[in-house]
């Protein structure tokens, strides 16, 4: 099946255009939530996290202490990149899993991921978007959106790949500020999707 990638920075409006694409009838695998699950119940991961950083990583009811892994991988490149080794192949398992799961008749699917071009995941997929905001505009749907201050989100921001980077792998665009409409935006590219995924070989 024709897969698409959607990602963006912190606040860019990802969900929010991944919600018009569900609008049209598009499935969407939002990795983010995914992975907090899989964390807890598959349990190859668990078993890999807790081998990698203590048992204490999870409770007793089997809830994850992410006190304890945040207090590891905060600060410690090496940690996060052992931990992300874990998560993101299960992930991608996960979304197979998923993908198995989607009707035929259904043109294309979505996957949302925060991390898409960091994780390598957009390599899987047939085209990707990268939704993008002005700084300003972000950070302030962030602190309304999360109740957070300024220094909280840049903090968030700060760990992320930028805009720059993120354009050079990026297929398409969805400009989310306060002059361009979202939603004709992703209308425009489902089109362009609908064709290729018709003329689409795996
Ligand atoms: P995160 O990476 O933090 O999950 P995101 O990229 O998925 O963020 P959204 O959650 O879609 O971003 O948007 C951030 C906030 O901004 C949300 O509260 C959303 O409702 C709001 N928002 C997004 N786009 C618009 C828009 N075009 N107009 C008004 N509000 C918007």
């Amino acid at each position: 099946m024709y897969k698409v990638g959607i990602t963006g920075g912190i606040g860019s409006g990802k969900t929010t255009a991944c919600k018009v694409f569900e609008v049209l009838g598009i499935p969407v695998f939002y990795a983010d939530t995914v992975a907090k699950e899989i964390m807890i119940k598959d349990i190859v991961l668990v078993a890999g996290i807790k081998s990698a950083f203590g048992k204490e990583s999870y409770f007793e009811d089997g809830k994850l202490n992410n006190k304890h892994i945040a207090g590891i991988v905060f600060n410690n490149e090496e940690a996060l990149a052992k931990l992300n080794a874990l998560v993101h192949p299960a992930v991608f398992r996960a979304f197979d899993a998923w993908e198995e799961t989607i009707p035929q008749n259904v043109p294309y699917t979505l996957k949302e991921a925060a991390l898409l071009f960091e994780s390598g995941s957009y390599k899987m997929c047939d085209t990707t978007i990268l939704v993008t905001a002005p700084y300003e505009l972000k950070l302030k749907r962030v602190m309304q959106r999360d109740e957070v201050s300024a220094e909280q989100v840049k903090a968030r921001m700060g760990k992320q790949l930028n805009d720059e980077e993120k354009a050079k792998l990026a297929n398409h665009f969805i400009v989310n500020d306060e002059q361009q409409s979202i939603i004709e935006q992703v209308l425009t590219l489902h089109q362009q999707f609908l064709k290729a995924a018709e003329t689409h070989k795996p």
